[in-house]
């Protein structure tokens, strides 16, 4: 097969790497992919939302088979583009296609969604500018903290924390009479404050039949010991110590198979991946959010747990018959540290010049902002690289793989060194 990934991050580079590995690939492409993914494939410099440049793309090169990495280009529609296009609909992509994508595109579309299932969840109201004056008296009995999370997709930065009603009001007016995210802001969600651990539960699902990868953490905080401003990202474990057979199961039964039988009850069809944020909350999962694609940076550690042919998992998804499939999870733990440029994230340092990697021992290196300058790989991203170990204890994998990025360097170059301490 000849396969074309959507993307360029960490993500999409761990899934070149295992793609690249399987027999069924033929020839793998990546657009616009980054200065690492030359080791997998081909990379073609067209955007992700560049839905015409996608099409050339893959009818001169004959792709046999779509993965969609980011958000963006689902809730725009791309898989939908395919079906209803005469040289493209017989092309499987693999992500939902708009209507599903909402469920990570719209907060209050999730909520509905889990409300109407039953889903555990936590209480919410969904105010607009026309009810802005209700959102400010609900908010003073909502009880504090207070989540406020702007509707649609703002870059990771829609969701607030709030620990005053004072300045959960000031927020609410902010994002609903100011557009502080934008059109993202113009609906709100008020949620209930959940106060436990987070867990990230990927579920890779056909539309009726579902397979349930390695669960993982992620540390979003940039300062170490969970301090400082949220990042996408600075690194992730898999496996997760609370996350045993009797909790998976709970997760199983409370919350996967309401949602893949909830979206097939609403007549919403969906191939491709599931991710579901949970809070657990005294050993009870509760849900956070839905993405309607992998986790940046928990791909990285999940790729790796799987020793299964990933062609044949995605084939199985694109054909219905993901039932049929062997997954196969590695026991050992997965450690990802992410290196970051200087100043992420706020304003960062760019074009820096990258060394090192090739004294990385027992780590794949993944690009996430890199590019090429010539012979040198430079900085171009806030998110610079993703080191991930696999290893036969969680001890050892979190060690290699923080000994293993300091084996690399660029002018400002920053990353926590104690990710997944806390699970020891
Ligand atoms: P979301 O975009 O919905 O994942 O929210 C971003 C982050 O905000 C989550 O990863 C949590 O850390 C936090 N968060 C969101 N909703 C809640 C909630 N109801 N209670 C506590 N923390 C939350």
């Amino acid at each position: 097969m000849n396969i074309l990934i959507l993307g360029s991050g960490g993500r999409e580079s761990a899934f070149a790497w295992k793609i690249a590995q399987s027999p069924k690939c033929e020839k793998l492409f990546i657009a616009p992919g980054n200065a690492g993914m030359h080791q997998y494939g081909t990379t073609v410099n067209i955007k992700v939302t560049d839905f015409e440049g996608i099409k050339a793309l893959v009818i001169k090169n004959n792709i046999n088979l779509v993965l969609v990495g980011p958000e963006e280009p689902l809730v725009k529609g791309i898989h939908d583009f395919f079906l209803a296009d005469e040289q493209l609909k017989n092309i499987p992509v693999v992500g939902p296609q708009a209507e599903a994508a909402q469920m990570e595109g719209s907060k209050d579309f999730s909520k509905q969604f889990m409300q109407r299932h039953n889903i555990p969840t936590a209480a919410y109201k969904t105010f607009t500018k026309d009810t802005l004056q209700e959102g400010i008296t609900y908010l003073a009995t909502a009880g504090l903290p207070v989540v406020l999370k702007a509707d649609g997709l703002a870059a990771g930065k829609g969701v607030l924390i709030c620990t005053s009603l004072e300045e959960a009001q000031l927020e609410l007016t902010a994002m609903l009479a100011d557009a502080k995210f934008g059109d993202a802001s113009s609906s709100v969600v008020i949620e209930q404050f959940l106060q436990g651990i987070e867990l990230s539960v990927f579920v890779m699902t056909d539309g009726t039949n579902y397979k349930i990868l390695p669960e993982a953490k992620d540390y979003k905080r940039i300062g170490e010991g969970d301090t400082g401003l949220n990042t996408g990202g600075m690194g992730s474990i898999s496996p997760v110590p609370f996350a045993d057979a009797a909790y998976m199961k709970k997760v199983e039964d409370l919350v996967i198979i309401p949602t893949v039988e909830g979206l097939k009850k609403d007549n919403i069809p969906y191939k491709g991946f599931i991710f579901i944020g949970l809070m657990n909350k005294d050993g009870e999962p509760w849900v956070i959010e839905y993405n309607c694609r992998m986790g940046d940076p928990e791909t990285e550690s999940v790729i790796r747990r799987i020793d299964s042919d990933f062609v044949d998992l995605l084939q199985g998804v694109a054909e219905g018959n993901l039932n049929e499939k062997e997954l196969i999870i590695s026991p050992k733990t997965a450690a990802t540290v992410v290196m970051v440029a200087g100043g992420y994230p706020g304003e960062y340092l760019k074009n820096k010049v990258i060394t090192g990697t090739e004294n990385v021992r027992d780590s794949i290196v993944f690009h996430a902002g890199t590019s090429l300058d010539g012979d040198n790989v430079i900085t171009t991203g806030g998110r610079v690289l993703a080191i991930t170990t696999l290893q036969d204890n969680m001890f050892n994998a979190l060690q290699q793989a923080t000994a293993d990025a300091s084996r690399i360097y660029y002018d400002g170059m920053y990353f926590r060194k104690d990710i997944g301490f806390d699970l020891l």
